[in-house]
């Protein structure tokens, strides 16, 4: 065989490259994502890097970032290795309501130290108002009047509430087949509220209302969709009513997706400025050691993983029907993709979140390669 010049390999090698840059035009960059509800400890965070990275999540809220002096330091300390990455929620100090009356200010002056300290805002789990009490041995309200300093100092500090009542409505049912939880319930049966002397899950509701109502210059995140993903029209209509109020998504992918596709697709394009991205993926230090959604009893796989991620993805992206939803063990039904239209997507997956934690999030290294 003849050798060919190396100057027309050369030009030859060139001519290719440039075609094959031509054929293929850059492939549109995914939407950046920013998970507004996840719970990890510190020695945890490089895991959870790995899994941003290789999901295609840019930046991530950790919910469980403890007190000052019990944990939210070294939080912030694990966060602040991965800048722009991590941004910590504290939570409220509830041995306050045991040491006596005034107990509200006295977490409220806690407030001022985990925002100093660097703390994005607070999350409030759902033990208010089921199990939290105070030094009579009386369970705290959702909106009893001694916890209004926090939600005003909350406000006048920037730092949103994001606050976890009742949900989900299953809870309350009998423990039964014939529950829609029945699988979760089964593994947790301590879960179910159900004949137990705490308050109706509308009570429960109806004092989450009050409260949003009260603090007009604060910022509320209902968690898990408004805290009612069973009923979309109620958590539009408390969008409507109050400005203050924003939902996320966290674990709640299931309920959602089985309301009418059409119908949450408009809910999404009404509020789309008002919705976050959130997961509720729990990460410990393990590989499977991982919550996705829920924990059932046994660890999860790779490919519940896998699932986990692509389903919800898939639902906020997709039309499809018939798909799996992301927690298996919270039901036995599928749910049909609500295919945001781009503009609405870009809110709920990123630019909400930005603005709800003051701050543009830059692209991650991991975010041109990582799937969508
Ligand atoms: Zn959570």
């Amino acid at each position: 065989m003849r050798r060919l010049p190396k100057g027309f390999l050369l030009a030859l090698g060139c001519i290719l490259l440039v075609a094959a840059c031509q054929r293929r035009p850059a492939a549109p960059r995914p939407n950046r994502k920013i998970d507004m509800h996840a719970h990890f400890g510190p020695d945890a965070v490089q895991h959870v890097i790995e899994l941003m990275d290789h999901y295609g999540v840019d930046a991530i809220v950790n919910l469980s970032g403890g007190i000052p002096g019990h944990g939210l330091e070294q939080q912030l300390g694990a966060a602040a290795r991965y800048p722009g990455r991590i941004f910590v929620f504290a939570n409220l100090d509830w041995r306050q309501p045991l040491m006596g009356p005034g107990y509200g200010e006295r977490m409220a002056a806690g407030l001022q130290r985990a925002r100093a300290l660097g703390a994005r805002g607070i999350k409030i789990p759902k033990a208010l108002g089921l199990g939290f009490t105070d030094y009579t041995g009386t369970l705290i309200k959702v909106d009893e009047p001694e916890l209004d300093p926090v939600f005003e100092r909350a406000g006048e500090l920037g730092l949103p509430i994001a606050i976890h009542v009742g949900d989900p409505v299953a809870f309350w049912q009998p423990l039964g087949p014939e529950n829609e939880r029945f699988d979760e319930l089964r593994v947790h049966p301590e879960w179910s509220f159900h004949g137990k002397p705490v308050p109706s899950w509308e009570e429960l509701f109806a004092a989450l209302e009050r409260r949003v109502a009260r603090h007009p210059r604060t910022t509320f995140i209902s968690v898990h969709f408004g805290n009612a993903p069973e009923y979309p029209e109620r958590v539009s209509a408390l969008l409507d009513r109050y400005s203050n109020l924003l939902v996320d998504t966290a674990a709640r992918v299931p309920e959602i997706g089985r309301h009418p596709a059409r119908d949450m697709r408009a809910l999404f394009q009404r509020h789309a400025d008002r919705i976050l991205f959130g997961t509720d993926l729990g990460v410990g230090v393990r590989q499977f050691d991982l919550m996705l959604g829920s924990t059932s009893d046994k660890p999860p796989t790779q490919s519940d993983v896998d699932h986990f991620f692509a389903s919800t993805f898939r639902y906020f992206e997709s039309g499809d029907r018939g798909l799996a939803h992301p927690t298996p063990i919270q039901g036995r039904w599928t749910i049909e993709g609500i295919s945001l239209p781009p503009e609405v997507l870009r809110k709920v997956y990123g630019t909400n979140a930005e603005r709800i934690l003051g701050m543009t999030i830059p692209d991650s290294p991991g975010r041109s390669s990582a799937s969508q």
